[in-house]
């Protein structure tokens, strides 16, 4: 698909509606750390592989731009250290980045939200991984009813400084999310404790407890009026694709329980965009957040983007990266989703589907103002 015209969106500021904290020491890292930034593979496992994908020859051409030397890993990782961090948390005010949503859940191993609030130069708003608070719970060996309360208390207690709750129930046991009988709820509870009590994982997977934990999680939404956001499609290899297929939370989506609970299905639900532009379509409470294919697809995700704002209201769709670890990779995502967003727009236009004032709103939309009104920021 080739375009004619231009569509100006390069001014406009961008809300990442879902992005993951900073490395501890965002300036302190190695050639093999920072190639995992750039897949989703089991980590240092496609370190032959990840060189030769457009997302990290984009991103090492980028930022080896930014620092004035070459399109080398070792020479930038270097440049980084002297310029030092507050050189790489500007960038994020040169590429007019004007709020984080940070998903504090993932990974164990980063900077607090505190101090990410302290060095970047724009607000910073987190967003409560659900899965992460009941697994630091279960250690605690509680009978099941407690359990349960006590998960509810620190969802209501996150609920007072939090723009959104996420879950990743799509990594363990599916979006086919359903009732379950107290019985069949707390015997799973059991299960799990008993396997975390004989010195087993944490990690929860059994289905009628996380759908529980889920449905808990809809009510604290529901009455705190706060969005919740999904994984929902790709990601990485613990992810089993075929049960992140948004078009699972259809039951949820015809719940009239929910009806007024926001739902946010990130990541473009690639490869499932068309799924995800049908639903946003079609249910009022469901939004597409386009972050991890947005960056990873880069121009290639031109065409996905045509397709959704074809079907799908402008309200509806959210720029987001799913980037973590290095400030300036918040900046390369937001160059490259304005973009890609106004090739997609410019075909629209040429095309005769929008016109040319009429794009760039839908750009100021789904870059920032969409986010801002979901979130309430
Ligand atoms: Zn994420």
């Amino acid at each position: 698909m080739t375009t004619e015209r231009h569509v100006a969106v390069s001014d406009l500021p961008v809300v990442d509606g879902h992005c993951h904290p900073l490395l501890p020491d965002p300036l302190e890292l190695g050639a093999g750390d920072f190639l995992n930034f750039f897949t989703e593979a089991r980590e240092d496992t496609m370190a032959g592989h990840v060189q030769h994908t457009r997302l990290l020859q984009r991103a090492i051409r980028d930022l080896g731009g930014r620092l004035g030397v070459q399109a080398d890993i070792d020479r930038i990782l270097e440049r980084r250290r002297q310029v030092g961090v507050e050189h790489a948390c500007r960038t994020l005010t040169e590429s007019r980045v004007a709020a984080l949503l940070v998903d504090t859940g993932y990974p164990p191993e980063a900077m607090s939200i505190e101090s990410m609030r302290r060095i970047l130069p724009c607000p910073v708003h987190e967003v409560f991984r659900i899965e992460t608070c009941a697994q630091s719970i279960l250690v605690r060996n509680l009978p099941y009813e407690e359990f349960l309360s006590v998960f509810r208390e620190q969802l209501h207690a996150a609920a007072t400084h939090v723009v959104a709750f996420k879950s990743i129930v799509a990594y363990r046991s599916g979006l086919a999310i359903r009732a379950w009988s107290a019985d069949q709820a707390s015997h799973a509870y059991r299960t799990v404790v008993a396997r975390v009590q004989g010195g087993g994982t944490t990690r929860l997977t059994e289905q009628p407890l996380l759908d529980t934990l889920v449905a808990i999680t809809l009510e604290v939404c529901r009455e705190r009026e706060r969005p919740l956001q999904f994984h929902s499609g790709f990601g990485d290899a613990d992810v089993d694709l075929l049960q992140s297929n948004p078009l699972l939370l259809r039951a949820l989506l015809e719940d009239p329980r929910w009806a007024s609970v926001r739902i946010v299905a990130l990541h473009m639900s690639y490869p499932y965009f068309r799924e995800a532009a049908y639903l946003a379509s079609v249910w009022p409470q469901f939004y597409v957040d386009l972050s991890l294919a947005l960056p990873f697809l880069g121009a290639g995700a031109m065409l996905p983007l045509v397709e959704m704002i074809s079907l799908a209201p402008s309200t509806k769709l959210l720029y987001g990266s799913d980037l973590r670890g290095l400030p300036e990779l918040f900046a390369l995502s937001a160059d490259w989703g304005r973009a890609t967003l106004a090739d997609a727009l410019a075909w629209l236009v040429d095309h005769g589907d929008l016109s040319g004032d009429g794009a760039r709103e839908v750009g100021r939309r789904i870059l920032a103002d969409n986010a801002i009104e979901l979130y309430r920021l």
